[in-house]
Order: C-alpha cells, then structure tokens, then sequence
C-alpha cells in the first residue's frame, strides 16, 4: 500500500511514517500544501493523510484540487482544531474521513485500513443500471457515446440509489452517508442534488430517472 503523508510538522510527519513503515506500508512524505498537491496528482497512492493547516497551500484546498483534476484516492484529513466546521468544510472539498490531534497510531491505522478497503470496493468494478454506467474509477456516468463527470456528493448520492435499485433511498439514509450525520446538511441539500443528478441523466438523453415519493425518499425508474 502506497500512502503519502502531508504534514509540517516534521517530527509527527516522520512518527506517523514509520508507524506505517512498520506495517510493510510504502510511504512519501511531503511539508507543504504545494508539494501535497504535486504528489497527489500523480495518481499512485492508495491513501493520502493531509493535515488542514499547511504552508503554501491549505489541506482543504489540495484534496479540493485534487477531485477537480479526477484523483479519487481516499483522503484523511488531519487537523489539530476540534471543530465541527472544520469537518464539514474538509468532507465538502472531497476528504473521506477526519481525525483530530492527538490521536493514537492505532486508531490512525485504522482508519487507513477502513479508507484502503473503500478504494479496493471503488476500482473494482463499475456499475449498470439501465443504459446508465457508472465508472467508479472516474466518477463519469457513461450512456451510448456520450458521458458526463459527476461531482463528489452527486457520485455518492447515485451509489446510494444504485446501491438499493429496487427500493427507496430515504432522505434521512442520504444526509447520514453522504454529508455526514454531524452536518447540518438539509433536506433541500438533498434535494439540489437529486436535481442536479436529473439533469445529468437528461442531459445524455438516458431512459434512466429518479423518482420522488413525497416524505419518503427517492428512488430509480425506467422509463
Ligand atoms: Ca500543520
């Protein structure tokens, strides 16, 4: 497994390097925003840990540069403030899961673990729905010829409705999964998304649609 650390603080970037060294893991290590960024794009790793306060270029702005250019990796924020708001801003950028300083290797190493297993179930395979697919590896929803690449939380809502194709999706099951139950995500969030999703499936002239029932969810229809 290839990890890329990015953090200035040079001793708790070298502890956390060798806590993954002596898992067998490959490890780069990187002191700036900037640097972070370079790495990142290349593409090689399977997860990156990215601290939130760094020079030349802050965390929330790397993960959110690297899902503009398509680099899916999993992405652990690190952050030694314990806010709320820094949470949420970092899981709206792109970042896959937080952890605040100071924090045990064991817990560090767990949540890798856990990101790592994501990524594996993500580049597997893609997934069909109708004459829709989804390509996990680049977030693009593909119909016929044409296709169309689709934003963080737009990708998580459709796997959540690919995920159930014959039932509902509740509201409540998507703000939970997709924005995190300690954000103030609404249903209107939800409902902006799913617009958004529509007009996707329109706009490469899929018979793909996703239905409404009022006070309950949403789900996939054929039409
Ligand atoms: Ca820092």
């Amino acid at each position: 497994m290839r990890v890329l650390i990015v953090e200035d603080e040079k001793r708790l970037a070298q502890a956390l390097g060798q806590i993954m060294e002596e898992q067998r893991y490959n490890v780069d290590m990187v002191y700036d925003g900037q640097d972070g960024l370079d790495y990142g794009l290349s593409g090689q790793y399977d997860v990156i840990v990215l601290d939130v306060m760094l020079p030349k270029m802050d965390g929330f702005s790397v993960v959110k540069k690297l899902r503009e250019n398509n680099i899916s990796v999993p992405v652990l924020m690190l952050t030694a403030r314990d806010e709320i708001s820094d949470k949420v801003t970092g899981l709206d950028c792109g970042a896959d899961d937080y952890m605040t300083k100071p924090f045990s290797p064991e817990e560090l190493l767990a949540r890798i673990r856990a990101l790592s297993r994501r990524q594996g179930d993500v580049v597997l395979e893609d997934i069909h729905w109708a004459d829709l697919t989804l390509k996990l590896s680049s977030r693009t929803l593909h119909c016929g010829a044409k296709s169309v690449s689709l934003g963080f939380k737009e990708f998580e809502v459709l796997k959540l409705l690919l995920a159930n194709p014959k039932g509902i999706v509740s509201k409540e099951e998507l703000i939970v999964k997709v924005w995190g139950s300690d954000s103030n995500a609404e249903d209107n969030n939800v409902e902006a998304y799913i617009s958004f999703l529509r007009k996707k499936f329109f706009y490469l002239g899929s018979r793909a649609g996703i239905g409404t029932v009022r006070k309950v969810g949403y789900h996939l229809e054929e039409n």
